[in-house]
């Protein structure tokens, strides 16, 4: 092989080696109605996503309520990463169905704040998401889940509604499995300064990891109880990663809810975690 022969094989070798390291993960959200604000978050999530370097990101916005939702059909499975900041109708069943194929063969999915309220009626949905709330879901959504003496609980007593929270409060965040790779080298307990509590979301809570929990006072409309805030749920090959916190722009965009979205994204969408913990986290 001549010189220069050689020398074309090592540019073109180092062109693809700049394009593999340069290739961005691609990340989908998915909004257009939701019971919040997604107009305001959506920028929030994507500049968040964007800011690890890691994602390119797109955004799949759905028709308004009640309006045709035949042609709303994201194509999910060109994405590592589908992030859900959406609440709202129904999709219709080829987009339902391509979402579900997509999550079953590996997919990654972010549950982001009030997306754990949508679908109460899609069962699988529901089995994605672990647990949800709101939508007139009950106790026949499944069982609610808190931490109690140093492990998860299902409960399904006393029934009533799933999901609900006091008013805005602090937040006091503690880690539960700091081993998992969202939640290594984290501070043991994070704050976020004001948002909603989540509490009682119920579900089918199968394959449910809960990496961290926030105490819910019953003087602030909470359950006197340890409810998860941040978790992960396993669906067929597909790594879905859930999150609380972010009830608007403001909370979504806190240091403790960004590196929660930033790490939970890298790991629904590669089952690793390669970015570093920032400095100034924790109490
Ligand atoms: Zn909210």
């Amino acid at each position: 092989m001549s010189i220069y022969r050689s020398w074309t094989v090592v540019a073109i070798w180092l062109a693809l080696a700049a394009a593999a390291l340069a290739a961005p993960l691609k990340a989908l959200i998915v909004d257009g109605q939701n019971g919040h604000n997604w107009r305001q978050t959506t920028p929030v999530l994507k500049s968040l996503l964007e800011k690890t370097g890691l994602f390119a990101v797109d955004v799949a916005t759905s028709p308004p309520p009640g309006k045709d939702m035949s042609h709303f059909t994201p194509d999910f499975a060109a994405y590592n990463v589908v992030v859900l900041n959406y609440q709202g109708d129904n999709w219709p069943a080829a987009t339902r169905k391509a979402f579900v194929d997509y999550v079953a063969h590996g997919g990654g999915v972010v549950v982001y704040h009030f997306a754990a309220a949508a679908f109460p009626k899609w069962k699988e949905y529901n089995r994605i998401i672990g647990t949800g709330g709101w939508g007139n879901r009950t106790e026949t959504a499944g069982p609610y889940l808190v931490w109690r003496h140093g492990k998860v609980v299902k409960l399904t007593d006393p029934p009533g509604k799933a999901g609900f929270h006091g008013k805005m409060q602090r937040i006091e965040i503690v880690i539960r499995d700091a081993t998992h790779p969202i939640t290594r080298g984290l501070p043991p307990v994070l704050i976020q300064p004001k948002d909603e509590l989540y509490c009682r979301l119920r579900g089918p809570a199968e394959n449910v990891k809960v990496l961290a929990t926030a105490f819910a006072t019953k003087s602030n409309g909470g359950t006197d109880e340890n409810e998860p805030i941040i978790l992960t749920i396993k669906y067929g090959k597909g790594r879905v990663f859930a999150t609380r916190l972010g009830h608007s722009g403001k909370e979504t965009a806190t240091p403790t809810s960004a590196v929660f979205l930033q790490r939970g994204a890298e790991w629904a969408a590669t089952g690793k975690v390669t970015q570093r913990v920032p400095e100034g986290l924790g109490e």
